[in-house]
């Protein structure tokens, strides 16, 4: 079984969050662990130029595709990505993209180009065969649902018969809303803007139609596939999951237990597994010279994330001046919203010596710190899975997280046999609760939390169930 996977990012490639992960690690599993034959298309967006023209082996364009957009011919480059050891992965390469943001915001930057780009290089490359006969395309988030909906409604694609379409929703929040003005652009046919398919309070919302055009449609937890159904979750888009039931199922998404491993993990300074944890202290030590962050003896909370308000970053900035108050540590790793950036800021001011906050992307860098810290905060307003949490459970740092979305299904609390810190209510009171929980284990129970920490490294977070599962699915939509 061939299945082609569309992303709007993929790791060692333009990787953003958690989506950039899975686009990578998933085919991968699906390939070693499931015997699937799989690829990935993403765009060359982002950083993704820069590191094609120094990566150790540069992907050369293999096809030239003509696509139409805007009245035009645009020719594109389908380029094989071989960064690391991984999928097969395909990039999509045209000035249009060039410099492109990963995610456009504005016409500017490529808003109403990049994703029907993609859609149409894919839609032209699986019908000229260049990855082989199809016999499934995955696709992810509202970038990917650009797919299915060019399948149906494009004036020339839309006459074309297409292999079945899985749609994985990473992210309900983000829909992709247009003005009815693109389809001319688009060349889509009218009829996409019906209430049936796309039309969203007068706009067309990509999302949607790929919810209703794709044979199955699938969230990466199941507690998110429940929670989009109602309306704090679903953006407005609540009632089509409702109606869409009985195609709508929840996933639970794995991390790839040989990258993601702090016994052979290259990046940290010292190595070390659950059977003894001697490294992780040491971790820590480098880490707090590293950061100058005191009093060494104290707990290290760190927060590794895009600092958006879905993360929760609005009640952190309210409770860090108490959690710093106490005498913990806080190390921030991420960027994203001006407001809330100064937020965290100003909230931690008068603690330097005990706050940091590094606004950048670096991989090393989060392996450094998940593997240094000793708690994981993750406050999240909604959490469709969370990877964070994964590879900090991985490497022995426990999560004090919101009980919503991927954590529920992932994190135990240490009340019940677990391994995390977690409270319900999005309240300031509530994470607070969570985190004095954590300071008095950290302080008076230092044996049982290094055993909750033991616990978390040895969990089976592994692609080995979500990879029977996909298959399944798969194997019932396939062409036969
Ligand atoms: P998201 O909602 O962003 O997808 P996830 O928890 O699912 O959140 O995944 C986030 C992924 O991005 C994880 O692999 C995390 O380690 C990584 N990440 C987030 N911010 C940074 C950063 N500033 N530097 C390095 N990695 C980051």
């Amino acid at each position: 079984m061939r299945v082609l996977h569309v992303s709007p990012e993929v790791r060692t490639l333009n990787k953003v969050g958690g989506l950039g992960d899975v686009a990578f690690e998933l085919p991968k599993a699906l390939a070693e662990l499931g015997g699937a034959e799989t690829a990935v298309v993403a765009p060359l967006t982002g950083r993704a130029a820069e590191l094609m023209e120094v990566g150790p082996r540069r992907g050369g364009p293999l096809f030239e595709l003509c696509v139409p957009l805007d009245f035009r011919c645009h020719r594109v480059e389908v380029r094989r990505v071989e960064l690391e050891p991984g999928p097969e992965i395909w990039a999509i390469s045209s000035p249009l993209l060039d410099g492109k943001p990963v995610y456009p915001s504005s016409e500017a930057e490529g808003l109403t180009t990049t994703f029907p780009l993609l859609a149409l290089s894919v839609l032209e490359g699986v019908s000229r065969g260049i990855w082989g006969e199809v016999d499934l395309i995955h696709v992810h988030d509202w970038p990917g649902a650009m797919v299915p909906l060019f399948a149906r409604f494009h004036r020339y694609y839309g006459g074309l018969e297409w292999p079945p379409f899985v749609l994985s929703i990473h992210n309900m929040a983000h829909q992709g809303l247009y003005d009815p003005g693109v389809l001319d652009e688009w060349h889509l046919h009218g009829r996409v803007l019906s209430v049936e398919v796309g039309e969203f309070w007068g706009k067309l919302n990509v999302l949607k139609a790929g919810i209703v055009l794709s044979s199955c449609v699938l969230t990466v937890s199941p507690s998110y596939a429940e929670e989009i159904r109602n309306p704090e979750f679903g953006f407005g888009l609540d009632g089509v999951a409702r109606s869409v039931g009985y195609k709508l199922f929840g996933i639970l998404n794995g991390i790839d237990e040989g990258y993601w491993n702090p016994s052979t993990d290259p990046h940290i300074p010292f190595n070390y597994g659950p059977s003894d944890l001697e490294g992780k202290r040491r971790c820590k030590e480098l880490l707090l010279e590293e950061m100058s962050l005191g009093p060494r003896e104290g707990p290290l909370f760190c927060v590794v994330s895009r600092v958006v308000r879905q993360k929760g970053f609005d009640l952190l900035a309210q409770a860090l001046p108490e959690m710093l108050a106490s005498g913990v540590m806080v190390l921030v790793l991420g960027s994203g919203e001006r407001e809330l950036v100064d937020g965290i800021r100003s909230a931690a001011r008068g603690f330097e010596d005990r706050f940091k906050l590094l606004e950048t992307f670096d991989e090393a860098l989060s392996r450094r710190i998940y593997a240094g810290s000793d708690f994981l905060l993750m406050p999240s307003l909604y959490e469709p899975c969370g990877v964070s949490q994964l590879i900090a459970m991985r490497y022995g740092t426990l999560p004090v997280a919101r009980r919503v979305g991927g954590i529920r299904d992932t994190v135990v609390d240490v009340d019940e046999g677990g391994f995390g810190f977690l409270f319900q209510e999005y309240t300031v009171q509530a994470l607070l609760g969570a985190f004095r929980r954590a300071l008095s284990w950290y302080r008076e129970r230092p044996k049982e939390l290094e055993l909750a920490s033991r616990r978390a490294m040895t969990l089976d977070l592994s692609w080995r169930r979500a990879v029977d599962q996909y298959l399944y699915v798969y194997n019932l939509l396939r062409r036969r």
